[in-house]
């Protein structure tokens, strides 16, 4: 059950020895792909803010997403970048405003960031069809004027539509900041309808497609935004060693930066490699008459492939069975924000589509080099889970 692990494990269960599929087995640039990157890195002798790397990862990135020179800043990692978005566009917590409005159906990061500003956390809950916050529902609260910070949060990189919420800010006065981490697929491909005047936060964590082991960006078009979030990545620095801003230490080194140039140069190689599981997966589940049930990229990002059962019990079953054969699996989000230990206390609505929807979607296995014969396996497994109960 660790994404983490690359070691295959054996399962000595069953008669037949068969290796364990971990949930996810990343694969970053190999060292000789690094190595001229390294190399500049010992001739330069910059090891990190901003430098030669760090900018051309930037400026790479602002391209690919179709914005103007200065559209995006890199961070440490994904929280880093949250962080700091929300600290230039909402300052630390003061006064009667101490509310950070987040979704249930998210990864911990989220609620994390807001806390290191200050805020107060109010769980919300989600759309059965988005699985995202709402801003209508949102705008119609009775809280709201104790809000100082919207987060609305892409659950498993399904993008969240700029337009919408810069109109729920224009309309309601509230900042808002998107937590985009598993966007960047999304966002390569549709930039305008994804990005905007709304900073998003995208991480570059070694679970997500695009990864540089940890970093992460804010992109915008306002990039005088983008230049203040910058600033408070690096201590509220700009220009003179002057701290005039709340802030972080969240900049990029340029070791991580050199990850990320390494892997835009073989990323077309990596997109067709994932393309193939991906058509693995539906071509198998088709088969087995459970197309309907697999949601993969492009809906989502492309790591995620979740099995959706119907029912409680039927999830039970599937996750049995996984387990049984070997195959790992997780829920990518535990069973949603208010549960963990951290946040149980938390002030939250009643979240009855979390509740329902997060012990739901299974995370089955992914990576860019999975044959055939495991994804056979993964299907045979889940259809047994299902047959069974
Ligand atoms: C991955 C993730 C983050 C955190 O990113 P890090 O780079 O690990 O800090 C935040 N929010 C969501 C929804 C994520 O999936």
């Amino acid at each position: 059950m660790n994404a983490y692990s690359s070691e295959a494990e054996l399962d000595r269960a069953g008669d037949q020895v068969e290796p364990t599929i971990p949930v996810l087995r990343p694969r970053l640039p190999s060292a000789e792909r690094l190595l001229p990157y390294l190399r500049r890195i010992d001739a330069t002798r910059v090891y990190t803010t901003w430098g030669p790397l760090a900018l051309e990862l930037e400026e790479r990135l602002c391209r690919r997403f179709s914005l103007p020179p200065g559209g995006v800043v890199s961070a440490s990692s994904g929280t880093s970048a949250l962080t700091a978005a929300i600290l230039t566009a909402a300052g630390r917590a003061a006064g009667g405003r101490r509310l950070a409005i987040v979704p249930a159906l998210t990864f911990v990061a989220t609620a994390a960031a807001a806390e290191s500003c200050g805020y107060t956390l109010r769980i919300a809950d989600v759309d059965p069809e988005t699985w995202q916050l709402d801003p209508e529902r949102v705008a119609a609260r009775a809280d709201l004027d104790e809000a100082a910070i919207v987060l609305p949060v892409a659950p498993f990189g399904r993008p969240v539509p700029q337009a919408a919420w810069l109109e729920f800010r224009e309309r309601t006065g509230v900042p808002v900041v998107i937590d985009g981490a598993a966007t960047f697929e999304a966002a390569s491909g549709q930039p305008e309808r994804i990005l905007g005047e709304l900073p998003v936060a995208m991480s570059f964590h070694a679970t997500k497609a695009f990864a540089t082991g940890e970093g992460g960006c804010v992109a915008s078009t306002e990039t005088g935004v983008v230049d203040q979030i910058g600033r408070a990545l690096n201590f509220g620095f700009s220009g003179s060693r002057d701290s005039a801003t709340p802030s972080l230490n969240g900049k990029l080194s340029e070791y991580h930066a050199a990850v990320g140039l390494a892997q835009l140069e073989e990323w077309n190689a990596k997109q067709e490699a994932t393309a193939r599981v991906l058509d693995l997966y539906r071509e198998s589940f088709d088969r087995l008459g459970l197309a309907d049930r697999l949601v993969c990229g492009p809906e989502v990002a492309s790591l995620y492939v979740l099995f959706r059962a119907t029912t409680q019990h039927e999830a039970n079953g599937v996750a049995a069975s996984l387990a049984e054969d070997g195959i790992s699996y997780r829920l990518w989000y535990g069973e949603g924000l208010q549960r963990h230990t951290q946040y149980v206390g938390c002030s939250s609505d009643p979240l009855p589509v979390t509740e329902e929807l997060a012990p739901r979607l299974l995370g089955l296995p992914f990576a860019v080099d999975l044959d055939e014969q495991a994804v056979e396996r993964i299907g045979a497994a889940v259809a047994y889970g299902l047959r069974r109960r």
